[in-house]
Formats: structure tokens, sequence, C-alpha cells
């Protein structure tokens, strides 16, 4: 069986072709600048890699060139071996509670429910319509991000504001990072052999969010009515004091717009070192003896470590907690920080053990009072998983 992981922005279309006899990945890549000038694609196969400018006037061009790009490459025989393609979806507010069989009513709730991800459901939808077009019988799932985060209780997503901004606006925690942290619980919960862990699952990445598991579900998140709530991100603040957007209004003669724009684009690990988004290059500074860099890379694993803490109290204790995304997969001395300020609730790390990047290891100590583990993730794997179930 052989199904495709979608993954749509606005301008952009990232594919993962997978074997689910085996679990394997058979080609991948990315169609870039869709409608605009110097559109391009990637494909990688059979260790190779294609790049071409092409041009890319909308998403059903790039999923028609995909589709021939896959015939004419052999890395399939005929479209028929298409068994099922699974769309990563962001906002399914309250009502999406699994991923699901794509039906119209899943379009048309995608696009009433824009104003919760304006920039990510209406490009969910043109991936969708895209492959309704091409592939007009091949059955299509949706996988959402808000989905894993549904078993919260009202006490982890309510706000205290007016109780009438939830009921009549839907104002709410709904968390991301979903199907991340679904499979960390999964993975971690196979890993170990047990189905009843307390996890706190931490996907540090450009974009991050902090979640406590326990007994696979979700019993909260960092993440909030929008991803920029919750811990220090690569661009984004993550919680700050709302007043601050007010008098920064008032103070640079911008609207609410503008600021929340540098809240998510201009902030966090960029924001306050002045040196990059990217943990490398701030790491690179500190390692030269730049104060700027090491206190934002202090403050990034504070605020990792300040939900690692909470929850961990949330849960009474943990079983395990597992760093994952490109920081938490691959910064040594990032993990070690955190690590070192939870020292407090008895959480060690093995320095020898935590020298990995991107591969599945224990990294606590022996003595630790919790495991810790980097568990790489894999949210393309488990759209095709949910898809391969409900096609069925
Ligand atoms: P996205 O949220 O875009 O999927 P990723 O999970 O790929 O992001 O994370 C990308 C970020 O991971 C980079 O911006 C960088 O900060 C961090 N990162 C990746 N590799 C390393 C590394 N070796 N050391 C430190 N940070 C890293």
């Amino acid at each position: 069986m052989k199904i495709i992981a979608i993954n749509a922005g606005s301008s952009s279309l990232k594919f993962t072709l997978f074997n689910m006899d085996n679990k394997s990945v058979i080609a991948n890549g990315l169609f870039e600048r869709i409608g605009i000038e110097g559109s391009n694609y990637t494909i990688k196969y059979n260790g190779e890699k294609i790049k071409e400018e092409i041009t890319l006037n909308d998403h059903v061009d790039a999923v028609k060139i995909l589709l021939d790009k896959l015939l004419s490459l052999n890395i399939i025989n005929s479209l028929d071996e298409i068994d099922g393609v699974g769309h990563r979806l962001v906002h399914g507010k309250d009502k999406y509670k699994e991923s699901c069989l794509i039906t119209n009513e899943v379009i048309e709730d995608l696009i009433a429910f824009k104003d919760f991800a304006p920039l990510h459901n209406p490009a969910n939808v043109l991936g969708i319509k895209a492959f309704k077009e091409v592939l007009p019988h091949v059955p299509m799932v949706g996988v959402f991000d808000t989905a894993f985060h549904q078993t919260m209780s009202e006490e982890a997503y309510l706000y205290p504001v007016p109780y009438s901004w939830y009921k009549e606006h839907g104002v709410r925690k709904y968390g991301f990072h979903g199907t991340s942290h679904r499979y960390i619980a999964k993975t971690i919960s196979e890993v170990l052999n047990n189905d009843h862990l307390k996890i706190i699952s931490c996907h540090v990445g450009n974009g991050g969010s902090i979640t406590a598991i326990k007994d696979g579900k979700c019993v909260d998140t960092s993440m909030g009515f929008t991803p920029l709530a919750g811990i220090m991100m690569g661009t984004r603040s993550g919680d700050i004091d709302p007043s601050i957007i007010t008098y920064i209004m008032e103070q640079e003669g911008l609207n609410a717009k503008e600021v929340i724009d540098i809240l998510n684009k201009k902030s966090g690990l960029l924001g306050l070192s002045e040196i990059s988004s990217d943990m490398r290059d701030v790491i690179a500074k500190m390692e030269e003896g730049n104060e700027q860099a090491k206190l934002a890379f202090d403050k990034y694993a504070r605020t990792v470590t300040n939900y690692i803490a909470s929850y961990y109290v949330l849960l009474d204790k943990a079983d395990v907690i597992c760093f994952t995304a490109g920081l938490g997969e691959n910064s040594v001395p990032f993990r070690k920080k955190v690590c070192e300020n939870l020292r407090a609730l008895g959480i060690k790390i093995d320095d020898n053990a935590n020298q990995v990047m991107g591969e599945l290891k224990k990294i606590s100590a022996d003595d630790s009072s919790c495991l810790v583990y980097v568990v790489p993730t894999d949210e393309e794997l488990m759209i095709a998983l949910d898809t391969m179930k409900l096609i069925h």
C-alpha cells in the first residue's frame, strides 16, 4: 500500500510518499513559491535529489507535476498505486477530536474556521482541492494539529477571561503540534512497552510546544488560542504580559496586527539575541563569549524548564521527558541546560548519552528521578498511519 502525506502551505506543498507495507519513505520533496515568480520543486528518492525551476500557477499545477514526476521517474508505475492521501490540517477547533475522512463538510469547516488559523486553513483547503481535482477517486484523510489536545479539561483549556468570550467567540486554548506529540507518546509507549505513562513531550523546533500526556491523552499543552503562546521560540515570543501590546502600539505608533506580527516573526530567539532565529548561530556566538547570545540561550532554556516543571507537578511526577524537533533532537547544550535547571526535581542527564543528534536514545542518568529520552518526531508517518487506518 502506498500513501502520500501532504503538508500544504499558502505557496508551498510538501509531500512524502510512503510504502506502508514496511513504513518506508519512497520519495519526498517540496514544491515552493507556488503562484510566485521563481517557483520550483525538489524531489528526493533513492538517494538522488532533483531540483528544477518550473512554472507553478497554483496548487493544482503542483499536484499535477508531482504525479507526472512520480511516474516519469519510475517512482510509481501507475497512479492506481496511490491508495490514499493524508493531509496535515491545522485547525479543527473543538469539532475534530481525531483524524477523519475528508468530506465536503470538512472542507466547509476548514473555511468556516479560517479566522482561527488565517494562514494555514485556507492553504490546507487549496491542497485538498488540488488532489480532489487531480485524483478524484483516491480517498483523503485529514489529520488535525489541534485534535490530540481535545482531551484537555475545561480547567486546562479555559482562560480566566469573561466566560462569554469562550461561549460566543471560541476563545480557549486549542494547542498545536498535536500530531507530533501523539507520535512521541505512541513511540515512547512502544519503546517502554507501557501504555500508562506520564509523559512530558517537548517539541522544540523553530516553533515549539510542551505537552503533558497521561495514558496516551493530552492533559495540558503550552500553545494556546494560537501558536504564539507558551515557550519562547525561534521568532515567537511565547507567553508575555498582554498589556505590552497596547503599550508598544502607543510608543511605536503601530496597530495591533503589526505588534502581533512582531511577536510572531521578530521576537523569541531572534528578537532577544539580535543574532538569529537559529539556535546553531546563537550557540556559536555564545561560545565566542557573546553575552546577549548567552542571555537568549538561557532565557529559551528557562521558558522550557518552567513548562516542564509545572507539568511535572500537574502530572504528579512524570515517567519520561521526551525531547524532539530541531532543537530537541539535535542540541546537546540545550538539553543539558534544561535538565540542569530541573535538578530540584531529581532529574539528571548522562553527559555521554546526551551526545546524540536525531536518534532515539535514553539520555538520563541511572539515578535520575525520571527517564529523559531524545525521540525524533515523524509527523508525516503519523499522517500516513492515520490515513491507512481510515481508508480501509
Ligand atoms: P520547524 O518548526 O520549522 O519544523 P525544526 O523542528 O526543523 O523547525 O527546527 C529548526 C530549528 O532547530 C532551527 O531553527 C534551529 O534553531 C534548531 N536546530 C536544528 N539543528 C540544531 C543543532 N544542531 N543545534 C542547535 N539547534 C538546532
